[in-house]
Formats: structure tokens, sequence, C-alpha cells
């Protein structure tokens, strides 16, 4: 087998490129471990940035995602018993977040891949990669019991955190950066209409709280919980009884509640790899970085790696110049280093730290008032929300 770009993972990251290298006619082969029913499911993230909309509405594959993604001027932030508007669009020159789960971008993609008959190998295991420090890589995997081994020029690790790209590199390739926080956030998904019309970020002295949606009729809410708790420890009517306290905010609302489809717990954690590249093999997305999902920035930022890259792949097929692909990595990490910034001072801002004596709480509401008193303040949150253009 032989193909131009190899791209391990079909996650966004994967998927995008795999679609925009397509558009420019350089031609790849997205290899999956998974079945496409099961990446199809996988419930996630579910706020697309300005920028990311803009591509995949670009990139001709954003015709539902415009029917069906809602758009949102504003987000709230709730403490101290109450809720403050943040007004992302008047803030940001008319800039907008989208609020569309991650697996349906998924099924457009992988939809659109299909009937343009790119080839996509799902259910692909023991995925192996080989000379990457050469002009001819080699990616091999097993499907259907035969080992099959695919010659490209470039490889694109777009395997997510747990891939195998990133330990692909030699000892001492890439420098890590990492932290992890005192606390995991437990979701849910539920047949229950949101009971707002934009998502609500709550600080409370119980923990953080988190209501977002996916439809009228389905909501997405997250708790604060520590990382080491099982969803036993959290009955449906817990969960329900936690996040009508946490979100509560007076004056007679109260959160729609309703049967539970979906429960998962999630660690939290920032995480950098530099660079992002090595030999014949780029990094992108969460194989590369993670961020705390406070900021919405996981997708987005795959999303914006993918989209350097394969600018830079189209330069070298086109010219022969390898400049923008020396300059990936850099490039994609002053946008990664931004988002992780803002990722890890919304997480700081918003989660209650174990042990705290009380002088974070109060650092914490003093900060929260003056984000939502100050139209300074305000502004840089919303900018870096919604995504900046340059960084
Ligand atoms: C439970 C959970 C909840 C999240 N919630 C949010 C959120 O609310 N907001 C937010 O912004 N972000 C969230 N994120 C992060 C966001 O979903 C990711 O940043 C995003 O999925 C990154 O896309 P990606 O394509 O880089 O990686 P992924 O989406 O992880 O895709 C990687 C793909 O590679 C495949 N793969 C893995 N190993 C191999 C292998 N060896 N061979 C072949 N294929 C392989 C995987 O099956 C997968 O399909 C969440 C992540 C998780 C895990």
């Amino acid at each position: 087998m032989r193909t131009r770009v190899a791209i391990v993972g079909a996650g966004p990251a994967g998927l995008v490129l795999s679609h925009l290298l397509a558009l420019q006619g350089i031609d790849s082969v997205v290899l999956e471990v998974r079945s496409r029913e099961y990446v199809e499911r996988r419930v996630r993230a579910g706020v697309l940035e300005q920028g990311s909309v803009d591509l995949l509405v670009g990139a001709g594959v954003g015709e539902r995602l415009k029917r069906e993604g809602m758009v949102h001027h504003g987000i709230e932030l709730r403490f101290e018993g109450q809720g403050h508007r943040i007004p992302l669009s008047e803030l940001t020159g008319g800039r907008a977040i989208t609020v569309y789960g991650q697996q349906e971008v998924v099924k457009d993609l992988i939809r659109a891949r299909l009937e343009a008959g790119g080839q996509i190998s799902f259910e692909a295991g023991a995925v192996s990669l080989h000379d990457l420090e050469t002009p001819a890589p080699a990616v091999r995997f097993e499907q259907g019991g035969t080992t099959h081994e695919l010659r490209c020029d470039f490889v694109a690790g777009c395997d997510g955190f747990h891939g195998v790209c990133r330990d692909a590199v030699p000892a001492g390739g890439l420098t890590v950066f990492q932290k992890e926080y005192p606390f995991a956030w437990l979701g849910i998904l539920a047949a229950a209409p949101p009971a707002t019309a934009e998502i609500i970020y709550a600080y409370h002295e119980r923990g953080f709280a988190l209501h977002s949606m996916r439809s009228s009729q389905i909501s997405r809410l997250y708790l604060q919980c520590r990382p080491d708790e099982t969803l036993e420890a959290w009955p449906d009517d817990r969960i329900w009884g936690e996040l009508q306290v946490r979100l509560g905010a007076g004056g007679g609302w109260s959160l729609t509640e309703g049967p539970i489809l979906e429960r998962g717990i999630t660690t939290l954690r920032s995480f950098v790899v530099e660079p992002m590249q090595h030999g014949r093999l780029f990094l992108a997305g969460d194989a590369a970085h993670i961020v705390p999902p406070t900021g919405a920035k996981g997708m987005n930022l795959a999303i914006a790696d993918v989209r350097v890259l394969a600018e830079a792949l189209t330069r070298w097929y086109r010219t022969g110049e390898a400049d923008l692909l020396e300059a990936y990595s850099a490039t994609c990490l002053r946008r990664v280093w931004r988002a992780e910034h803002f990722s890890w001072w919304m997480t700081s801002m918003l989660h209650r730290w174990d042990g705290d004596e009380g002088i974070e709480h109060r650092l914490q509401l003093s900060q929260l008032r003056y984000v939502c008193g100050s139209k300074a303040a305000a502004m840089s949150l919303a900018e870096n929300y919604v995504g900046l253009e340059t960084v």
C-alpha cells in the first residue's frame, strides 16, 4: 500500500486533515483503531470557536453545522447566587461560538470523505510507525487477521492522547510539560430540555458546575468531583441534587431534570510536548497536547493544528519548499500555549481547591467580580473563548 500522507486516528484532527488535503488533490489514508459506529457515537467536546466554524464551512463540510449548530453570543458566569452575562459577540466585534457536538463534526467529516472516495480504514489494530527519519516512512497495522504496510511521504499522528504516534519518537526527542489537577469532571448527557439559552459556568463553595446543551431536548452537564471518585458513588439523585445546588441562582430558576443517557468521569490535565514533529512524523491535536476542558479548547486546537499542517504539506507538494513544514511545530505551539494558559486560568478561577483555608476562595471571587465588572477583563475572557485570530 502507498499513499502520500498516512494519518493515524479518525478524530477531528485526522479527519479534518484528510479532508483539507483532498481539497488540494493530496491523497491520504486514515487508519482508525475503532469502528465507524464507535467514533461516531463518542460524546466529547461541543463548543466550536468562530475560526473552527469558518474553516469547516469554507471546506464544504459545514452544511449541517450551519443548520443544526446553536450559535451563542454570550456565556454566563454564576457565583455568589447571581448570574453575570459575558456578551462574547459584543466584546469581540461580532464573533461567536457554536454549540455542536464533536461526534456530529466527526459524522459530517466521515461522510464527506467516504462520499469523495477517501480511504478510512476502521478497526486497524497494532499500528506501528517505521523509518520516520527517512523520506519514505511506513505504518504497519493489522486488519482482518492480516498485517499490512502503508508506505508514505509523511505520517500525521492524530491518534489522541493515548495513541502510539507520540511514543514512536525516540527517547529524548520530545520534551514533556505537564500538570495534573486535584479534581475531575463528572459529565452527564441527559434527556432534559436545557434550562438556559447560553452555557453557564458556575463557581460554588461545593465546587464547579457547568450547564451546556446539545439540542433543544438534550442537556450536557458537568460537576467537579475528586479524581479518585467512581460513578458508583454518584447515583442519579446525588448528581441532580448537586447540580441544582451548584447551579442554583435563586430568583425562581431551576434546572430541568431528565433521564441520564450517558455519564463519565474525566480527569483534568495540562500537557504539551515540544516539538510537535520528529523526522517525517507530525503530531496534531490531543496526541501533542491536552487542555483541561474548562476553556472548551481541545477540539478547536486539534482543528487549528491540522489547518497549519495542511497548508505546509500543500506548499511542499506544490513547490518542494519545506519552510512551512519546518515551522509547523513553532507555529502551532504559539496557539497551543495561549490555549493552555487560558484553560488553566479558567480552571483555576472556577474550581474549588482542596485544603483551601479561604484565601483561594477569596482570590477567586475577586477575580470573578473583576471579570464581570470590568469591560477590559471581560474582553480578555471573550476574545480567548471565541478564539484569537492571531496569537
Ligand atoms: C471524555 C472526554 C470529554 C471531553 N470533553 C471536552 C469538552 O467538553 N470540551 C473540549 O473542548 N474538549 C473536550 N475533550 C477534548 C476533545 O474531545 C479533544 O481535544 C479532541 O477529541 C481532540 O481531537 P483529536 O482528533 O486530536 O483526538 P481524538 O478525538 O482523541 O481522536 C484520536 C483518534 O485516534 C484513534 N486512535 C487512538 N489510538 C490509535 C491507534 N493506536 N491507532 C489508530 N487509531 C488510534 C482514536 O480511537 C480516535 O478516534 C474531551 C475529551 C474526552 C476524552
